[in-house]
């Protein structure tokens, strides 16, 4: 103790603490913070919150979130990334560090739901406007750029009906034109294909993922990340990152830290039974379609196989139109393993039916009942014997 005891409550907050030298655990110390403590006022003013050479405030980053954001930029092949409170913020993140008043933004009519609501509202209410692209149409997507597209979004595959685009065609079409692209890599993960490798030498500006999905994988965190591999692009994110105020707590950084270790098991492990399950319902007489971007026929399957061997555990599949909605709800109902609940890439299965038409402008493409699986961590075999017991329902 350095100084005799004063008050009670004093020592209690001054307390003498070090961090234990010599206490080299595989695991990454959770440190958070507000305040962060300058040694004399010649660093306080020498500090800069968007260089990593010091802390400043907690909400710029601590050494765990640091650590995470150098294991994410390596999982993602990029070199720097910003952490986000969640998926839906990193996109927030995205829109506000590069989109100004006149600036048009285009995403995939296929795109996550949410990023389209806020594009609708927000963005408008900011006089950004946005279009949506057939990400399957690469001529008449390159047609639509113009001198105020300032961001392309792109999906791969897009969310619910699961189209896999050409993204390589995507991405040189926009950079022909000096349109910045951000890829929605949340079912990718970084490990499907290398976003910022995407072969002759292609790649996107920056990846976006949700967090929330595999590298969380308990179904608990919520988080979100934007990598790129340009610096001033980087420093436009922590521009935005620092006006909205949105950090992550050390806590659900640590539950991230702890899942990577085991992110690529995982995901193969989701892989292989979805697949598993997705092959059983194709052969199911009621099932009209399955979309699984690694099954022959599914939209854009030849894309995929172009770009990748692995898969998510994600896929929807579409239910005979002939069938009354009502059956369609009570076979979800029915449903005892799969669990009803949105978001993916936890342990626990999950289902949702959703309403195509609402979903998607172009929804002719498509027709019937849709409803989306999300593969868990279950024996695959019983997962397989709770969708026959629920047909029941249809047959
Ligand atoms: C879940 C998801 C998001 C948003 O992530 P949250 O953490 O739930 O906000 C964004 N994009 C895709 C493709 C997703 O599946």
């Amino acid at each position: 103790m350095s100084e005799p005891i004063t008050h009670l409550s004093t020592e209690l907050i001054h307390h003498d603490y070090q961090p234990p030298a010599g206490f080299d655990a595989v695991s990454v110390g959770v440190y958070k913070a507000s305040t962060v403590i300058f040694p004399n006022v010649a660093a306080l003013r020498a500090r800069d919150w968007r260089y990593k050479f010091g802390y400043t405030y907690g909400l710029h980053g601590t050494p765990t979130t640091f650590t995470l954001e150098e294991r994410l930029a390596t999982l993602e092949g990029g070199t720097h990334c910003a952490l986000a409170p969640s998926g839906l913020a990193a996109i927030a993140t995205v829109n506000v560090a590069l989109l100004r008043r006149g600036d048009e933004v285009l995403l995939p009519d296929n795109v996550y739901g949410p990023s389209r609501e806020m594009a609708r509202t927000l963005l408008a209410d900011w006089g950004v406007t946005h279009r949506l692209y057939d990400p399957l149409d690469v001529a008449a997507f390159a047609a639509m750029l113009n001198e105020h597209t300032k961001l392309v979004w792109l999906e791969a595959p897009g969310s619910i009906t699961m189209e896999f685009p050409d993204l390589r065609a995507l991405v040189r079409a926009a950079r022909a034109r000096g349109v910045l692209t951000a890829l929605d890599n949340t079912w990718g993960a970084g490990l499907a294909f290398k976003a910022f490798d995407l072969g002759d030498g292609l790649a996107v500006d920056l990846s976006m993922h949700a967090l929330t999905k595999y590298p969380s994988g308990g179904g608990d965190v919520l988080m979100g990340s934007v990598v790129t591999r340009d610096e001033k692009l980087h420093h436009q994110l922590l521009l935005a990152h620092m006006r909205l105020g949105t950090g992550v707590a050390g806590n659900d950084a640590e539950f991230v830290l702890r899942s990577l270790p085991s992110l690529e098991l995982r995901y193969r492990a989701h892989d292989q039974s979805a697949r598993r399950v997705a092959q059983w319902l194709q052969r199911q007489p009621m099932i009209t379609q399955v979309l699984h971007p690694a099954l022959p026929g599914s939209p854009g399957h030849d894309h995929w196989a172009a770009l990748c061997r692995d898969a998510a555990g994600l896929f929807s599949v579409l239910i005979d139109p002939a069938l009354p909605a009502a059956r369609i709800d009570a076979f979800v109902d029915a449903l005892r393993r799969f669990k009803l609940g949105y978001s993916w890439g936890g342990p626990v299965s999950l289902v949702v039916p959703y309403d195509l038409k609402a979903l998607r402008g172009d929804a002719a493409r498509l027709t019937g009942h849709l409803v989306r699986f999300s593969i868990g961590l279950e024996a695959t075999d019983d997962l397989i014997e709770d969708l026959d017991q629920a047909f029941q329902t249809l047959r």
